[in-house]
């Protein structure tokens, strides 16, 4: 974590009292679920001892965490084009697959464009 304000027992009660105000701002991830959720998310309080966290959704990802369904950590609030939609669908059914240009391209999609959101929502 890069922030030094962040600290552990900070993020965990941002978590715990779903604090919009830290959104963005990090991820929580479990260990147990290995799932990924934003600051804000409904879900229940995991054990202190099974949370880990991240300064972005995408180092959650390459830690091996998947997005939450609840709280959808890798879609910013607004619109979210439909292929990204279908991006993000195909990373939660498969999350070990790693996006290429040719699939995407195999999809019809633009990989430029896809490339821009991703580094917008995960900068
Ligand atoms: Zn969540």
């Amino acid at each position: 974590m890069s922030n030094l304000f962040l600290t552990e027992d900070v993020m965990l009660n941002a978590f715990q009292n779903r604090d919009r105000q830290f959104e963005g701002q990090f991820i929580i991830a479990v260990k147990t679920t290995g799932i990924f959720c934003r600051p804000g998310c409904t879900a229940r309080m995991p054990k202190k001892e099974n949370v880990e966290f991240f300064d972005s959704a995408k180092a959650a990802m390459s830690n091996g965490y998947r997005p939450c369904k609840v709280c959808k950590p890798l879609e910013k609030s607004g619109e979210v084009p439909d292929e990204i939609k279908n991006i993000l669908s195909d990373i939660e059914v498969n999350p070990s697959e790693k996006i290429t240009d040719y699939g995407l391209v195999k999809k019809g999609i633009e990989p430029s464009r896809v490339r821009r959101w991703f580094l917008k929502i995960t900068e």
